[in-house]
């Protein structure tokens, strides 16, 4: 089956053809199913994006054997966000109200958080964080970048592409 084309008029799929053309500051990886990025914000370090490379609202739409990988890579995505970022607790989110395109929200909770009781929109600086478009610091996120590429590497997932320029 041909790979739908972008949806214009999807958030995610803008990301994605910004990322391909390698003016998305926030990539890591093109893995065989989704996209890896940070969320970038001030915290929590290490918030990870893994979006579906097709542009679909739910998982079942991915058909069997596709669903079957996406869900073993986002594992995996997981487990590289826990050695990269230790946190005390990760936290999946599946939400995709705004921008109906899959992608999963892979947060590790850092212990330095105020709220760390409940998810993360329970948290008013964080919620506060978002509105405003504030994040983190170019070198932090950089740095995140590479840490995460790395975890990606150690767990063994395939990486297609990866976004973080050497030197970093
Ligand atoms: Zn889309």
């Amino acid at each position: 089956m041909a790979m739908p084309g972008p949806n214009k008029s999807c958030f995610t799929c803008q990301v994605i053809e910004a990322i391909e053309a390698g003016v998305q500051t926030q990539a890591v990886a093109r893995l065989r199913t989704g996209y890896v990025s940070l969320f970038g914000l001030p915290y929590p370090a290490g918030y990870t994006i893994f979006a579906t490379k097709r542009c679909v609202s739910e998982l079942h739409e991915l058909g069997k054997e596709t669903r079957s990988l996406h869900l073993q890579e986002m594992g995996q995505v997981a487990e590289a966000v826990y050695a990269a970022f230790q946190p005390v607790k990760m936290n999946y989110e599946l939400l995709g109200n705004s921008t109906r395109h899959i992608h999963w929200h892979l947060i590790p909770r850092q212990p330095t958080e105020p709220k760390l009781g409940g998810p993360v929109w329970e948290d008013q600086q964080f919620l506060d964080h978002l509105r405003r478009g504030r994040t983190a610091p170019r070198v932090e996120i950089d740095k995140w970048r590479v840490q995460l590429l790395v975890a990606l590497r150690a767990v063994g997932v395939t990486v297609e592409q990866d976004y973080v320029q050497p030197g970093l």
